[in-house]
């Protein structure tokens, strides 16, 4: 790809994106569209930095902190912040380059962009985690502003992490802009903002079972499996519960949590998963739990549940980058999985996708479904555009107001993935419309043109 050395999750999103659009008629209606995509590979800045802070011991420590600002046709660079060891520029800059096209797809004025540490807020004091987002901030600061860049959360970064680095900013900047979303309710944060991922997917997912049953089907009976128990997970399984679904796994980087009681995982059990997570502890530490042991097995050593869970009708990787390899991919068909949407980002290997888009084919009318992130998790970014907006409008909606504006957006981006592929991908008698060409045509397209 280039003389740097290799960027192994940057080069599987770019090939991702690149493959479909390459499969499609669109660069013989638009062949400036080839140089386009040649140029949106590149990030418009990367910014490296050094983060100093100090520990509870008064020790000295450093991190490497850094922003992507990736494309800015749309609007400003807009992308969350990740705080996690694996953190590095390959990691970021997949995460940047398919922020672009997923905020292309929420219909709304935003860039792409995305930033984050190497720091690992496991095994850290509040004090110490704050005092890392000061730091952090500290030189951010200079770099971001309402009309130029607009971080939010993600892995590691939470509504807490977004107050501190908010309360740096200010400081620094002697000035209140919006200039960080997924803030507190109290002072600027939108309602919805911290469901909206898990909502939006569940709502993208209602779509898909809704086009492909006739409009006969819903979540109700559905047998749905989710990794993670972040809040991307917590909010898509008390949504889909909400709709009718039977919840039967949550997971961690430690080990999964499979439902034995046939009602499922309950929403109190997802509540005390939550409290959990907000103390930072692990799911092991449920079994010790004598009102919920006898609802759930665990397994341990790192298992994701996608083999484990028996009968599936939705899987909805929700934790992180390659959740599903082949073999899953494989197992989830074998057990009955039709619809498979990533609340995460890039959650599916290219490998397991093509197993997806081969069954799609294969077997039309009882077809598998696969919703790339960047189209099913966009809720979360798109009610990050819709906090911007309440912001510089100095004004604050309710929760029913954002929550119809963003089923609205995530009935829009579907419609305009399902669209965009039957124009593009043409699909033989029976078979559904391609969504991740969909996906990706789309959110590329309305970039291209700007750029
Ligand atoms: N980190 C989220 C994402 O992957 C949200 C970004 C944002 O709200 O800016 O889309």
């Amino acid at each position: 790809m280039s003389n740097l050395p290799p960027e192994a999750e940057f080069e599987q999103a770019y090939k991702e994106l690149a493959s479909t659009l390459e499969n499609s008629s669109l660069f013989e209606k638009h062949p400036e569209y080839k140089t386009a995509l040649k140029v949106s590979a590149i990030p418009e800045r990367v910014i490296q930095f050094r983060v100093t802070w100090e520990d509870d011991k008064g020790q000295l420590q450093v991190n490497r902190g850094f922003r992507v600002q990736f494309n800015s046709a749309l609007g400003p660079y807009k992308g969350g912040l990740r705080f996690h060891p694996t953190v590095n520029l390959s990691i970021l800059k997949f995460l940047g380059f398919e922020q672009i096209f997923k905020n292309a797809l929420t219909g709304l004025s935003m860039g792409g962009g995305k930033g984050g540490a190497d720091f690992d807020p496991k095994g850290k004091s509040d004090n110490e985690i704050r005092k890392f987002c000061v730091a952090f901030m500290r030189e951010l600061h200079r770099h971001i502003g309402p009309d130029t860049d607009v971080p939010a959360g993600d892995i590691g970064v939470s509504p807490r992490e977004i107050g501190w680095m908010f309360g740096a900013y200010r400081a620094e900047e002697n000035r209140w802009a919006g200039v960080l979303t997924g803030k507190g309710g109290n002072w600027g944060g939108s309602l919805i903002r911290p469901e909206a991922t898990g909502y939006g997917l569940v709502y993208y997912v209602q779509h898909m079972i809704q086009y492909a049953s006739g409009g006969k089907e819903s979540f109700k009976g559905k047998r749905v499996a989710i990794t993670g128990s972040g809040n991307v997970a917590q909010y898509a399984a008390l949504k889909a519960m909400e709709l009718g679904a039977i919840i039967v796994s949550l997971s961690d980087s430690k080990g999964s949590l499979i439902a034995t009681d046939e009602k499922g995982i309950t929403p109190d059990l997802v509540h005390y998963v939550a409290d959990l997570k907000v103390k930072r502890k692990q799911l092991t530490e449920l079994s010790e739990s004598s009102e919920y042991k006898n609802k759930f097995k665990y397994i341990g050593d790192g298992a994701r549940p996608w083999v484990h869970v028996g009968k599936v009708d939705v899987a909805l990787p929700s934790a992180t980058q390659n959740e599903v390899n082949k073999e899953e991919a494989e197992k989830l068909i074998e057990a009955g999985c039709k619809f498979i949407a990533e609340g995460s980002n890039m959650g599916c290997e290219q490998d397991a996708i093509e197993v997806f888009e081969k069954a799609r084919k294969e077997k039309k009318g009882d077809s598998i479904w696969y919703a790339p992130g960047k189209a099913a998790n966009a809720g979360g970014v798109a009610v990050s555009g819709l906090e911007m907006a309440q912001n510089s409008a100095r004004l604050k909606w309710s929760a029913e107001e954002v929550d119809e504006k963003l089923k609205g957006i995530m009935e829009a981006c579907f419609k305009n993935c399902l669209e965009t592929a039957k124009e593009f991908v043409p699909a033989a008698e029976g078979e559904y419309p391609s969504l991740v060409a969909g996906a990706n045509i789309a959110g590329f397209s309305k970039v291209a043109a700007a750029m």
